[in-house]
């Protein structure tokens, strides 16, 4: 029997801080310095939920590229507006999921959406950096606009359940193209409700409590908001167990074991190519918006 996956730690927010002028985020990793605890994940910052005001402008942060790896921005509550030199553009609305693959670079804007920004609202995001494997660092760019509806759900028992975003939990899989195995599942625990979640051995897993309160293989807390525990890649399952209404974020991925150079929105493997992902980028290689 393969056992349950060890909690290696727990942690709050590294660090809070702006993104452009829309995303108000609470960054779990790399800030904790959790680089080797989330291989192949490298960062994630939740958004929100923080209140925007009716505004005549629309906030977000304006073009800028990435290189080398994939962006997934899950969006719980508002609207982001985005556009690349790819071509690829569209809204993502509660629920939705857009799986950006940067690999040989976009240059992309990532905005309130106009109506929303007009309106105003709560506004609560994740935003998930997903590495990739050396070999498709510089493959084409690519873009997987995931809406609510193609999301499927698995129910727990006792109330709950999972959005499998991408991989498969119970034999059911999710939507998302990977370049390497990798399983988001978006859950929601009912306040008394244990589960068992399937998580493969070999895998680097990562809870990540938006809200509320549960523990961990019987132990280790998480509770408030915006919390990670990371998970070791021995055993293939965690029990989640909640203690009031809770909503999470279950991660894992196959560690892809390749050393790791990253400058801002450039993640390569050696620092010669990402002065190379500068000069690039500078010289309009990873394209322009239109
Ligand atoms: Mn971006």
């Amino acid at each position: 029997m393969a056992g349950q996956k060890k909690v290696l730690g727990t942690y709050g927010a590294g660090s809070n801080h702006w993104v452009g002028d829309g995303f108000p985020v609470r960054n779990l990793f790399p800030s904790n310095g959790l680089e080797a605890e989330v291989n192949p994940f490298l960062m994630l910052d939740y958004a929100g939920p923080t209140l925007f005001k009716p505004s005549g402008k629309t906030p977000g942060v304006g073009q800028h590229p990435h290189r080398g790896f994939e962006t997934v921005t899950i969006a719980y509550q508002g609207a982001v507006a985005h556009r690349d030199s790819s071509g690829n553009a569209g809204v993502i609305y509660p629920g939705d999921v857009q799986w950006m693959t940067a690999a040989s670079g976009v240059v992309h804007e990532e905005m309130h959406e106009q109506e929303f920004a007009r309106k105003g609202g709560i506004f609560e995001m994740v935003q998930l950096w997903v590495n990739l494997p050396k070999a498709d660092k510089m493959s084409k760019p690519g873009y997987q606009a995931i809406t609510k509806e193609q999301i499927p759900v698995v129910k727990f028992a006792s109330g709950g359940h999972a959005r499998v975003i991408a991989g498969e939990l119970n034999g059911t899989r999710g939507p998302a193209h990977t370049f390497t195995e990798i399983n988001v599942f978006d859950v929601i625990l009912k306040a008394g409700e244990r589960v068992e979640i399937a998580l493969p051995e070999g895998h680097q897993a990562a809870i990540v409590l938006r809200k509320g309160d549960v523990s961990l293989n019987g132990g280790s807390a998480l509770t408030g908001e915006a919390r990670i525990a990371t998970l070791g890649v021995s055993g293939a399952s965690v029990t989640i167990e909640a203690k009031q209404d809770s909503t999470l974020l279950v991660l894992s991925g196959e560690p892809i074991n390749e050393p790791v150079a990253s400058y801002g929105p450039f993640v390569m493997n050696t620092r010669e190519e990402l002065v190379q992902a500068m000069e690039d980028y500078k010289a309009g290689k990873m394209g322009r918006l239109q």
